[in-house]
């Protein structure tokens, strides 16, 4: 039976913003998280999707804590990391890491590679000197660097190569999870299939889970086990790969699916092109926050908020459509 690792439960985070002029009283929020659930299985992959702004890298952030969410629980393998002493966060810290999207600034470019990869393991771990530089030599294999190139500096490496050693650091204190942020969206598109088959060989090699945060649908389906869709600050969709790909329910999944060129010329494709642009997080549209751009769009859906609904087949979705 499938185990879950982690469980994010109604996770909120919302930023303050300046006060409206003609309220002053009246405190603003940007929602940029808005009451999110989902889970993600040991070993899984689960895609998190959605056009930039909408909250999914804060997401990811706040599920590691790296920010502190506003309302919310999150549990990795049952303990609730909003919920635990600093010094037991500490400890937790070392099962959760994060890859960055941008492997130009993720790296310090005053050390040396060693140094960016032993610091983890020095601070997370026991292992000795010789233990370490074993471990060295093991993970520069593991993302397919030459061991030479740890005593170089981040600038004389491609981009690629310094994503392999973004990848390298993340998974030197083998965490349990690993949320991968754009990993590959910085990168030019001749290495993308590289790195994301170095990332699905080490998920195979020591049973990582990810959470992987695109806006690349055509990334995102040759990755992932599941897929959560996110406009403006909550889930909209989450259904198994095969499903969401074949019959996705939410209109908004439809669009993003419609988006995905098509290789082959002779295979023609409609395309939705959604009107207008994603509305302001701090001002939401009333009933779904779709509904200003849906084509699917009904009187109701201006009023009422959709909820979640399980539709069948491992599959979740807010549309009034499908109630
Ligand atoms: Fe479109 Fe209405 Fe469904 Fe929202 S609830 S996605 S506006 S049909």
């Amino acid at each position: 039976m499938e185990q879950k690792l982690l469980e994010v439960k109604n996770l909120k985070k919302w930023f303050p913003v300046d006060s409206d002029s003609f309220f002053p009283q009246k405190k603003q929020f940007l929602k940029a998280v808005d009451d999110i659930s989902f889970f993600i299985n040991k070993g899984e992959t689960l895609g998190l999707v959605g056009e930039s702004g909408c909250g999914k890298s804060t997401a990811g952030r706040s599920v590691l804590r790296l920010l502190e969410a506003t309302e919310g629980s999150v549990f990795l393998d049952g303990e609730d990391i909003y919920n635990l002493s600093s010094s037991r966060l500490k400890k937790k810290r070392n099962e959760m890491q994060i890859v960055f999207q941008d492997p130009y600034a993720s790296l310090n470019p005053r050390l040396k590679v060693r140094s960016i990869i032993e610091e983890p393991l020095i601070i997370h771990t026991n292992l000795t000197k010789k233990q370490r530089r074993e471990k060295l030599s093991q993970l520069m294999q593991d993302v397919g660097l030459d061991e030479s190139y740890l005593e170089r500096y981040p600038h004389e490496f491609s981009g690629g190569q310094r994503q392999r050693i973004g990848i390298a650091r993340a998974i030197a204190v083998q965490p349990k999870l690993i949320v991968m942020d754009e990993p590959v969206s910085a990168l030019d598109v001749s290495v993308q299939a590289q790195v994301l088959n170095l990332i699905q060989d080490l998920q195979e090699k020591y049973q990582l889970t990810y959470l992987f945060i695109t806006h690349n649908l055509s990334v995102v389906k040759h990755i992932s086990n599941r897929i959560a869709v996110m406009y403006l600050g909550k889930i909209v969709e989450i259904a198994d790969r095969e499903t969401f790909f074949k019959d996705p329910k939410h209109p908004y999944s439809g669009a993003l699916i419609s988006a995905i060129p098509e290789p082959n010329p002779k295979l023609k494709k409609e395309r939705v092109i959604l009107q207008g642009d994603v509305p302001s997080p701090v001002n939401p549209p009333s009933g779904c926050p779709f509904h200003t751009r849906c084509p699917l769009v009904m009187d109701r859906c201006k009023s009422e908020v959709p909820q979640l609904k399980d539709v069948g087949n491992n599959q979740i979705v807010a549309c009034h459509l499908h109630e």
